[in-house]
């Protein structure tokens, strides 16, 4: 800010701490880089079943660009992939192989359900369909609509961003969190 304009409106600009900043370096917590990197480097695994898998399709396309988030590395193996990106109606059959999924995810991981079949079971009220994946494993970001547009799929992705960036190193040893997924019976 110009010394000009801190004049005319009387904001006085705090000094940093010293040796919290010099010349090409400042100081900050670990937990807030690496926070910082672990947002700008999600490694999604799109768990595609129909229409909403193909509106992803979209969203990584160049039109959309996955690439800006860092997360043009989309990954097939649950042991390299820290977002369950789950995009499509999801049969009760098929529900033991979605949980296999994560259950092979290493933490930290994060789950985003788009489009109304993954929430809730979407139009699909039917005895074979599963009314929303979070009957079987706990999701992070739910994402409507029936297809929602690729401008909804970026929002869920900065809403995960933002709980990676804000996450404690020590929220997935807390009692909290193992009482959460034992309640989904993952150990
Ligand atoms: S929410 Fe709509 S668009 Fe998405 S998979 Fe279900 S029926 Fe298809």
């Amino acid at each position: 800010m110009s010394k000009e304009i801190t004049k005319r409106t009387k904001i006085e600009i705090a000094k940093s701490p010293a040796g919290l900043e010099g010349p090409g370096f400042f100081a900050t917590k670990a937990e807030d880089v690496i926070g910082l990197a672990r947002a700008n480097s999600l490694w999604p695994l799109p768990f595609a079943t129909s229409c909403c898998g193909i509106e992803f399709m979209a969203t990584a396309a160049a039109g959309y660009d996955l690439a800006r988030f860092g997360m043009e590395r989309l990954s097939f193996s649950p042991r390299q992939a820290d977002l369950l990106m789950v995009m499509g109606t999801i049969a009760k059959k098929m529900g033991p192989t979605l949980r296999q999924v994560y259950e092979q995810m290493a933490e930290p991981r994060w789950v985003i359900a788009v489009g109304a079949c993954a929430c809730t079971g979407g139009i699909f009220d039917t005895y074979s369909v599963l009314q929303g994946i979070d009957k079987i494993i706990p999701v992070d970001v739910y994402v409507p609509g029936c297809p929602p547009r690729p401008e909804q799929y970026l929002e869920g992705i900065m809403k995960i961003q933002e709980l990676a960036k804000n996450e404690s190193f020590r929220r997935r040893n807390s009692a909290e969190y193992k009482r959460m997924l034992n309640n989904y019976g993952i150990e």
